[in-house]
């Protein structure tokens, strides 16, 4: 095989080789069609089988209910932040949003746009470095929904717990670590996340939301921008992302093929225990801040003694096959994300390489 190194990239990031490998041989001529996939009609029935496979693999995967539908919508996980205002606010309606972090604040700074939103928490005055707990959340009855963050990416804590939001419709960005452990959908009522992270390369949003809520959506939105509309079409209102969706199909196939979501959420404690254990046992010289109980199995942050030294350790890694490991701009200081495709290597060598170079600095 050719020289693939561990790609810690937040996003886009590393995929299932076996997928990656499986589009190469059927990109130019796809199952004998005589033509690339990406060339076809996606009313054809070779995308058709495409488009519902991935479909199919989200919900036996997630163990999707019934009464969910499962919805592929381009313009990433930011649209949807404009999306969900678009659809359920208006006439009064106030969207309540806990406010965790980066992507919190830009679902935040959308809502506001379009409609009337309160935020309900925030941890900003300590610089993000936890979740609330479930009791925190205090929501009114009357809201139209209640908006958080599951996994923010970049401060690298991750929600644990769902507050029981009741007749209050729950709606979680899972953009980063949908499809790593089980969803109650018994408490939430719409996920959604970019594709490109734990699903397959960019391009879109997968949207998992209960059937009643849509049917909720304001009818005077535009057509692409309406759930409704969406819903009805089975994702194919127009031309679907056909490129995106195979990937997310091939990248599925291979999560079946591992051991479903069990698996995934057991991979992803082993790669972050990895790297917590170092960060743990060093002393305090590599300093995780963020509170141990919202620490993220996907987006590992941790800062060095020095900035001089984050920045000889990001060089040496990446010069020893480590690439992505460099902090949000934002924030600073390193950060390993780790996906579904990471491999347990990628985490256990990196652990060595940060002991060696503690023991050398
Ligand atoms: C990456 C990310 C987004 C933005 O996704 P796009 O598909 O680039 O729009 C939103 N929320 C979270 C939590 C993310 O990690």
């Amino acid at each position: 095989m050719t020289n693939r190194i561990f790609n810690f990239s937040a996003g886009p990031c590393t995929l299932p080789v076996s997928a990656l490998e499986k589009a190469q041989k059927d990109f130019v001529d796809y199952q004998g069609a005589g033509m690339s996939l990406i060339e076809m009609s996606h009313r054809d029935k070779p995308y058709d089988a495409v488009h519902r496979d991935a479909i199919n693999n989200v919900k036996e995967i997630l163990n999707v209910p019934e009464d969910f539908e499962v919805m592929f919508i381009q313009g990433g996980a930011t649209l949807q932040f404009a999306m969900i205002a678009m659809n359920f606010l208006g006439n009064g309606k106030v969207g309540e949003y806990v406010n965790t972090g980066a992507w919190a604040k830009k679902a935040i700074s959308d809502g506001k746009k379009v409609g009337e939103i309160r935020v309900i928490w925030t941890d900003e005055e300590n610089n993000f470095m936890r979740m609330p707990k479930p009791e925190e959340i205090k929501f009114s009855s009357d809201a139209a929904f209640v908006h958080m963050c599951g996994n923010e990416t970049i401060g690298g804590i991750e929600f644990n717990d769902y507050p029981d939001t009741g007749d209050v419709p729950l709606i979680v960005d899972m953009s980063s670590h949908i499809m790593s452990r089980p969803i109650d959908f018994n408490k939430i009522d719409m996920v959604y996340g970019g594709a490109q992270k734990n699903l397959g390369p960019a391009g879109m949003a997968i949207v998992i939301m209960r059937k009643s809520l849509i049917e909720k959506g304001n009818d005077n939105v535009p057509a692409y921008l309406s759930y409704k509309i969406h819903a009805k079409n089975e994702s194919l209102y127009n031309t679907p992302p056909v490129f995106t969706i195979y990937m997310m199909k091939l990248t599925t196939d291979w999560v079946k093929e591992t051991g479903g979501l069990k698996a995934m959420q057991e991979l992803a404690m082993a790669r972050s225990n990895a790297l917590y254990d170092v960060i743990d046992n060093s002393d305090g010289w590599y300093r995780c801040p963020v509170e141990k109980e919202s620490r993220s199995r996907m987006n590992v942050v941790w800062r060095l003694p020095s900035e001089d030294l984050e920045k000889k350790f990001i060089a040496e890694a990446l010069a020893a096959g480590f690439s992505g490991l460099k902090g949000h701009r934002s924030v600073g200081g390193c950060r390993a994300s780790m996906y579904n495709a990471m491999p347990t290597q990628g985490a256990t060598k990196l652990a060595e390489f940060m002991i060696e170079f503690k023991k050398n600095n």
